[in-house]
């Protein structure tokens, strides 16, 4: 592995010149800049882990492809137990983090689209299956971090993409080299693009026959010429640039995962880079194959989240004075009977995860969506009961400014002191920190990342075989199975 530790990380990216847009502004550094210094920080957590004895085991893999020791964000599951330790490394790095660490959608991208590129070669005779090894094994190899470049704009969502007025809401084919592709468009809401090393660019959706020229996947470089990404805003963003440490909440980590537009105006692609183009009836499945991994992860990273925020209001009722109260009890009970329910279904879709064509290792789908679905509302309700125990001085607590003055500075101290024997700092830190993980941005990720809740309910209903359900009903009721039998009940009796 060439990026061995977090400082390596830090330092390849600075090697890299992505440009990126912030408030109106370039960002030249990113591992230094106050916006995204947090996210580079959590993102280097992944390659901390993986030097670390007591999670060793969990972050790194043996590569199928090369035999060499890899990290496991560029690894493709080949069993059970490697898609189990997944998410046991998700959930420690969300303890660490208490934030999004970013590295899983590329890492899902590759395991998406390694075994679509299998089935798509049987088909049609292609090659994009050695491509993308070669690809891979440099990632593999070097230890690069993937963007997994999913969510187009989609412009007027009741058309599609041929219908559109401007077809750039979907990013396109809009030229065919002999020697490559070039391509336009943008993609949203982009986790850990900005220090990341490569984009892997998929299609947003099933693409019909019409659509031949967005149906296609491909990687590049993140400062590939054509490419600019705008940043995006978080609550509470410019408290870090000012450096009020406190008043962040999670100095060392950001609120959410650090999310950018990418836009590609024109940016070539080398056919080498290209594992798919035109095959519109492989799109379904790379985006069902990715999303289904993505949703299993979060019953993981979002679980690390939850035991920190049920660890900070814990704390706080102890500030507070409140931690015997019976219904304080009964609350945080709730909230770690809902993380571990969250838990239990992450892992679940790993068991029962099953081979694909071409070896890979894909969860169970169904318990997937199950899992992403309750995330969507037990976070919330963790987060609800976190802000119900720690009180209203979240809402209302006055800045680190305050706290330092020479004049009003003994009378922040005095009137939010708790129990005699803990700072009064630490109950300011613990609520930012409860502020951080429950307000804004920070829950917006639970809810719309890896799909909104509604992508989720329409897998479920799909795969949710209700054909057999009625026939166990029948068969209960003492009812004919099908109208096949009925209406053959019914010609016998005529004979008869
Ligand atoms: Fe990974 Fe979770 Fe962030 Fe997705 S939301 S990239 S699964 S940490
Ligand atoms: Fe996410």
């Amino acid at each position: 592995m060439k990026i061995k530790s977090s400082a390596d990380y830090m330092a390849s990216l600075q090697k890299l010149s992505p440009i990126i847009y912030y408030k109106g502004k370039k960002i030249k550094d990113v591992v230094n800049h106050p916006a995204t210094a947090p996210h580079v920080r959590a993102a280097a957590m992944t390659y901390a882990t993986a030097n670390s004895e007591e999670s060793k085991d969990l972050a790194t893999a043996t590569s199928h492809l090369t035999g060499r020791t890899i990290s496991r964000f560029t690894h493709v599951h080949q069993n059970v137990e490697d898609l189990l330790k997944k998410v046991k490394l998700l959930r420690l790095l969300g303890q660490k983090t208490g934030t999004c660490f970013q590295r899983c959608v590329g890492f899902d991208g590759i395991n998406a689209v390694y075994s679509v590129a299998y089935e798509v070669d049987r088909k049609h005779g292609t090659d994009y299956l050695e491509r993308f090894k070669k690809w891979l094994i440099r990632i593999q190899d070097e230890n690069l971090m993937v963007v997994g470049a999913m969510t187009d704009p989609k412009g007027d969502r009741s058309k599609s993409p041929v219908d559109q007025s401007d077809p750039d809401q979907f990013v396109h084919i809009v030229e065919r080299r002999k020697d490559g592709v070039v391509v336009r468009g943008a993609k949203l809401h982009m986790t850990g693009a900005v220090n990341s090393h490569e984009i892997l660019i998929m299609p947003t959706m099933a693409m019909d026959e019409k659509s031949k020229d967005y149906a296609f996947v491909c990687a590049v470089p993140v400062d590939a010429p054509g490419i600019t990404m705008i940043f995006g805003r978080q609550a509470g963003d410019d408290r870090r640039d000012n450096l009020e440490r406190i008043d962040v909440g999670k100095p060392s980590f950001g609120a959410v995962g650090g999310e950018a537009v990418i836009v590609f105006d024109d940016v070539f692609v080398p056919n080498d880079r290209v594992f798919l183009d035109g095959e519109v009836e492989f799109t379904g499945d790379i985006v069902y194959r990715f999303a289904a991994h993505h949703r299993a992860n979060y019953g993981a990273c979002k679980t690390g989240l939850m035991d920190v925020l049920t660890g900070a209001v814990s704390y706080l009722c102890q500030i507070q004075g409140t931690s015997k109260g019976s219904h304080v009890r009964d609350k945080i009970t709730e909230m770690i009977h809902l993380c571990e329910t969250l838990y239990s279904s992450s892992l679940a879709c790993s068991i029962e995860g099953a081979p694909t064509a071409s070896g890979a290792f894909l969860v169970n789908t169904m318990l997937a969506n199950v899992c992403k679905q309750n995330v969507t509302r037990f976070h919330f309700e963790v987060a609800r009961l976190a802000v119900d125990l720690a009180g209203g001085f979240l809402a209302t607590l006055p800045s680190e400014y305050d706290l330092r003055s020479d004049e009003v500075g003994h009378l922040v101290s005095k009137y939010f002191s708790g129990v005699a024997d803990i700072p009064v700092e630490d109950r300011i830190k613990i609520g930012r920190l409860i502020e951080a993980m429950t307000g804004g941005t920070a829950l917006v990720e639970s809810m719309h990342g890896a799909g909104s809740p509604q992508a989720q309910r329409i897998m479920i209903f799909r795969e949710g075989d209700l054909g057999n359900k009625i026939k166990l009903a029948k068969a209960l009721a003492g009812l004919p199975s099908d109208k096949t039998e009925k209406r053959k009940k019914a010609e016998e009796g005529k004979k008869n």
